[in-house]
Order: C-alpha cells, then structure tokens, then sequence
C-alpha cells in the first residue's frame, strides 16, 4: 500500500505553472505529484487516493486516458483481460498515478513523446519488469523520479538526438588519456624547485590584499536566484538533468548559496584552493606534471608551502574574495569583496561589484549542475583541470555573456532581477563595457578548442547530462 503524510497531498502542478521538473530542482518542494484524484465515470465520481482501500479498476485508467490522451488508442482495446496490457488492481493504481503525472507535466517534459512514455510505463509495469512494490514511492518526489527514469527522461532522450563526434579519434588523443602510449616522464626534481616558488608569486601578484575593494551589501543568494532562473532556460533543455541529482533534489537554492563573510577556513580548503591554482601554471607542462599520477607530489608541496603563518595569511585573502562550489555537497559560497577599479565613480564601482557577482554565480552555478558522471572524466585525462574548471568557465562565460546581451539590450525585467544594489543607469552602462573575467585561462581555451570541434549542444549535454562521450571523452 502506498502511503504518503497527508499534508503533501497537493495538486501535482504548481501554482506558479512549473511542473515537477523545474519545482523539483529548484525548491525541492515536496507537492510534486497528485495522489488524489477524482474521476467521473457513469455519473458517478470517484475519488482515488494512493492509500484507499478500493481496488482501482480499468475504469480510471480509462478515464484518465479518454479525458487526457485524446487518440491514444482506445483505451478499452488494448486494457483488460486478454488484451494487450492487464494490469493487476495494484498495478493499475500504480499506473494511474503515474500516468497522472506524466500527463499533468508534460508541458514541463520537454521533447518527450507521451505516447511513446506511456506504452513504456505500461509494458514494463504490466510486463512484470518492474515491480509496483519495488518502487520507492515513500513520497511524491521519489515516485515522481521513479517514473522518469522509467519513461527514460531525459538522458537517454535527449541524448540519443545528438551526433557524437566526427572523429572521437582525434579528440581522443587532444584530451591525452592515459592509456595513450609513452606519457612522458614526470621531472619531479624541476617541479619541486619551480613550483612552490611560481605559485607564490602567482598568488602575490594576485593578492588581494593589495587592491581596493568594494563591498556589496545585498545577500548574495538574490543574484543566485535571478542567474539561476536565467539560466535554467538559457542550457534548456540540457540543464536539470533529473538523474544527476541525488543531493540537489532534495534542498532549495536558498540552503545551498552562503556568503563566505562568516566563514572559518581550515588548512584542507587553503591546500585545495593553492592545488586549484597551481594548474594553471606553465610549469606543470614542463615537468611533464600529470593530475592523476603526480598528484600526491603537488599536494606534498602545497601543505609543506601552509606550514608558513606568511603563506597561510596570503591564502586566506584569496578564499575570502573566491567563490567555489562544493562537488558533492553541492554548496556554492559566495564573496561580497570585490575589486575596485580607480577609474570608477562610487556608482560604477557599485555596479562593477554586481557583475562581478553574477560572473562568479555564472561559474558556480555550473559546477552545481554539472553531472558526476562527468565530473569524474577529470580523473582520466592528464590535464584534469580542463574537465573541472575549463568546461565550467566556458558555459559560465557563456552565461554570462547572455546576461549581458540582455541588460545591454534593455530588457528591464531582467536588469531589475539582477542588479541588486547597483543603480540601473550604471548597470547598464557596464554591461555594455568588457566583461573583465580572466580565470582559467589555459583550461578555457582548451575547452574551447573542444567545443569548436563538436558544437554546443554536445558540451551542453556531456556536461548537465553526464554523456562525456559526446565530447570524445
Ligand atoms: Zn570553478
């Protein structure tokens, strides 16, 4: 018997007009899939809940399928005894559920054919291949899951409309796997002198400590909902992978943005910030470094570097003023501090700040969306780096490119959502101006070369989707 706390048993479609897909993600608000309805049949209504006594017979089903699909093959040709699909009494009020679901969310389900969802419910529940009674459906949001990832949303879907690369040969060898013959040898003593020394200076020449600043005041979690909703449609319909998201599911954006004002750094996040770092300098190229077979050198390195209190307090600057994202926690921290540029007027600097916010939300909120099936590739290439943080500054720069465009064009709705404290003469002024983000260089432009080769939708979709194979990966 399926049992769900009665206060969850709200409408299957929200108020706002999302469905599911879009509630599920970005609330995780339990009221996702109707458990009770009512159905008219001979002048009588039923009502039909998912812990009711009475056997659902065909005639809700029927019901269902002659008021909502309206040439799906007549219902009572193919359901009942001896006919193509007979489902039990309990498979029967699975399936009405579910069927309710798909079809009060199709607008959400976006290029899936619902007759095409419906036969595969059917078949594989009145086939015996799945189990009523297997399925979680201890609440709303698990049985709404259960049932797309019956119906194959939206990986598989999606995916199988998209080429996979000319030639995976040639982008094989670009991304130097490591089955590749001779990598060459590592040349550890040249690393252990060059290292510490560059990464040093890198993090001294970009010393925080040493600019003006401009505080914004304004809680970073507005911005992270304004970009996110952009977003949202902009990588439509590759983002919101519903697979991906055995944490995201279940928390609201609001409990997964914080502000990295309040926050106490210990010595794993100062050594994973400085490893991040030292990615991107040219001496890991010319020791031949390798992410996955020299990694424990460079974190010997990096921890030996933290054991200086001048060090330390050099880090600590740079996190303060650093946004990241948790991989698996998910967990985006955002900064207030940002840089101040002496050509800006109070107001410029003001809306400066802002951009530089929605730029670092840009990024962060890819990694948020990134799928682990993806993320994990960063392990099997040499240069990792390009997986994690190249394809992630590519999209974010894209998005935030976009966000631009908009403001620039005058789309007044979209400047007041995202310009927080900046006052919008200034803020559209600078949107107009160069963007001014120069992370990941060497990262980027790899992934650049990638997405050249293979076209947007493909990195669009390995990325969200977790299909590396679609990059050649
Ligand atoms: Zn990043």
């Amino acid at each position: 018997m399926l049992r769900l706390p009665a206060a969850n048993r709200l409408p299957g479609r929200c108020s706002d007009g999302r469905g599911i897909v879009e509630r599920i993600h970005e609330t995780g608000t339990p009221a996702v899939v109707q458990m009770q309805r009512q159905f008219r049949t001979n002048n009588e209504t039923f009502v039909v809940d998912n812990q009711g006594a009475d056997a659902i017979g065909f005639d809700a089903l029927f019901a269902m399928f002659s008021t909502k699909i309206s040439n799906f093959a007549t219902a009572k040709m193919v359901l009942g005894p001896g006919k193509r699909w007979n489902p039990d009494q309990e498979q029967s009020r699975w399936l009405y559920f579910a069927l309710g679901f798909l079809l009060e969310n199709r607008m959400q389900l976006m290029e899936i054919d619902i007759k095409d969802a419906a036969r595969t419910l059917l078949d594989v529940v009145c086939t015996g291949r799945i189990r009523h009674r297997a399925v979680d459906i201890r609440n709303e949001r698990n049985f709404g899951r259960e049932v797309l990832r019956i119906i194959g949303y939206r990986r598989s879907y999606l995916v199988k409309r998209l080429n996979v690369p000319g030639n995976p040969q040639e982008l094989r060898e670009f991304f130097e796997r490591e089955q590749q013959p001779l990598p060459l040898a590592f040349d550890e003593d040249l690393f252990r002198v060059e290292l510490p020394r560059d990464l040093i200076e890198l993090m001294k020449r970009h010393d925080p400590g040493k600019f003006q600043t401009v505080r914004l005041s304004q809680d970073p979690l507005e911005a992270a909902k304004a970009v996110n909703r952009f977003a949202r449609n902009f990588f439509r319909p590759y983002i919101a992978a519903i697979e991906n998201l055995p944490v995201t599911v279940s928390a609201p954006l609001s409990q997964r943005v914080y502000s990295l004002d309040t926050v106490q750094f210990d010595d794993d996040l100062r050594a994973s910030l400085l490893i991040n770092r030292a990615q991107e300098l040219p001496v890991l190229a010319k020791a031949h470094f390798s992410s996955t077979r020299d990694r424990a050198v460079l974190e010997e390195i990096v921890r030996d570097l933290l054991t200086r209190p001048e060090v330390r307090e050099l880090v600590d600057r740079h996190l303060r003023v650093t946004p990241r994202a948790g991989h698996t926690s998910k967990r985006i921290g955002l900064q207030s501090y940002f840089q101040r540029f002496d050509e800006h007027s109070e107001r410029q600097a003001v809306a400066s700040a802002q951009w530089q916010r929605i730029g670092s939300v840009s990024h962060e909120l890819m990694h948020f969306y990134c799928h682990k099936d993806f993320e994990a590739k960063s392990g099997a290439v040499s240069f990792g780096h390009v997986i994690t943080e190249g394809f992630t500054e590519l999209m974010g720069l894209e998005l935030l490119e976009a966000l631009r465009r908009g403001v620039a064009q005058g789309e007044r709705s979209l400047t007041d959502r995202l310009r927080g404290e900046a006052a919008a003469e200034e803020f559209i002024e600078a949107a107009r101006g160069p963007a001014g983000r120069e992370s990941y260089k060497t990262a980027l432009q790899r992934a650049r070369e990638v997405e050249n080769r293979v076209g947007p939708q493909n990195v669009w979709a390995a990325y969200f989707l977790g299909k590396p194979e679609l990059i050649g990966l």
